[in-house]
């Protein structure tokens, strides 16, 4: 089939966590040719030779040549995608102007004009240099859950933000208030599939760590990575109550004003991040969310010791099929804000959705003990368990 990109597309509005792999390219080609109520239109990532740190830690990030990065921005082109780069920490970018400047003229020279920042000296520098050459979005990293936020977002010239969906995706009251500051000065991003803490009280710091470039800094992520592990593992109503936006209900955003969805997680395998894809384009849950929220699981495998033999699947299923359709009324209508552990509409649904996969009951009980031990961010500290 030709593919028509000048036509404006109506339906839900994707940005796909990019892994600089060719193969996630064919396989986008692919889900472009099909006529799917929703469309991934950009992607989003960073290299490792980047003058602003990325909301990674550093050593995961990919390399590749310029050459190889403009062969793969214009065979996004082709299928409609812009390459949107991230830039998103507060890294202080006081002394190094011109080398981000400098590093932005390369991007742009290749095809990419979409840069996500996550300071708003930052976004004044790209501004004032790019003019309207550039499209700026504001990380999830600046945190976006206040009016008087937003308002200074707006100011510094960005075109688009993300909200922080730690405290907004369920917050239905808030969210709608901040759709109507935004009104059409900005436009409302929101993160997807997140499996974020729901209203995590320590969210704001784990998000500065990753604007340090020093390694024991960018180790300490691992301290907050088994805090809210700990509290995953230990508390089932938490992978109902993260702030995750269903494929199902991700229209019911769409119609009250948010423009577009974040899908992660760019240092996913292809397969991983085709099968987001696919979901969200389609509508529609996979039978287990948990892979739509965790990716692969490797990260909970990753806990084990050496010596212990982790199972193949992650530590829960959620079932996509026992979670009623209109769960996320009960959201709508102020009943609940996906924190109270205690709410009966949650507490049933987990009850029914969540099971823990063979071989990780002894698994679980490990990984509790040694996060009470070792974690940085104590679960009880954060006081759900
Ligand atoms: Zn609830």
């Amino acid at each position: 089939m030709d593919i028509d990109n000048n036509e404006i597309f109506k339906g839900n509005k994707y940005t796909l966590g990019f892994n600089f792999q060719d193969s996630l390219i064919d396989q986008l080609t692919v889900l472009r040719e099909q006529n799917f109520p929703g469309r991934v239109v950009e992607v989003f990532g960073a290299l490792d030779d980047s003058p602003v740190l990325s909301a990674r830690p550093q050593n995961k990030i990919p390399t590749l040549t310029q050459e190889e990065f403009a062969q793969q921005v214009a065979k996004l082109k082709k299928i409609g995608i812009e390459f949107n780069y991230l830039m998103n920490t507060s890294e202080k970018i006081k002394g190094k102007e011109d080398e981000v400047v400098s590093y932005v003229k390369q991007l742009i020279s290749i095809g990419v004009k979409h840069v996500t920042v996550g300071s708003l000296k930052l976004a004044s520098l790209l501004r004032k240099n790019f003019g309207n050459e550039i499209h700026l979005t504001m990380s999830i990293t600046f945190g976006i859950s206040d009016e008087k936020t937003l308002e200074k977002v707006i100011q510094s010239g960005c075109d688009a933000c993300y909200l922080d969906g730690v405290n907004v995706n369920r917050n239905f009251k808030l969210l709608t208030h901040l759709i109507s500051v935004a009104k059409s000065r900005i436009e409302i991003r929101l993160y997807a599939n997140m499996s974020c803490i729901a209203e995590c009280p320590v969210v704001k710091q784990h998000y500065k760590l990753f604007s340090s470039r020093r390694p024991d800094v960018q180790e300490r992520h691992k301290g907050y990575f088994r805090g809210c592990s700990a509290i995953k593992l230990t508390s089932p109503v938490t992978w109902i109550q993260a702030p995750a936006i269903r494929p199902e209900d991700v229209e019911i955003y769409r119609e009250l004003g948010v423009e577009l969805f974040k899908l992660s997680d760019r240092l996913a395998p292809t397969k991983s991040l085709a099968f987001t894809a696919w979901a969200y384009s389609m509508n529609t849950s996979p039978a287990d969310l948990f892979h739509l929220y965790e990716r692969t699981g490797e990260k909970y495998r990753d806990l084990f010791t050496e010596d212990s033999s982790p199972p193949l699947l992650g530590p829960f299923s959620v079932s996509s099929s026992e979670i009623p359709q209109e769960f996320i009324q009960h959201f709508q209508d102020g009943r609940c804000n996906s924190t109270n552990a205690q709410c009966p509409i949650c507490m049933s649904t987990a009850n029914d959705a969540i099971s823990v996969n063979d071989g990780w009951e002894e698994g679980i009980e490990v990984c509790k003990q040694m996060f009470r031990s070792e974690t940085h961010v104590s679960p009880d500290e954060i006081g759900r368990i």
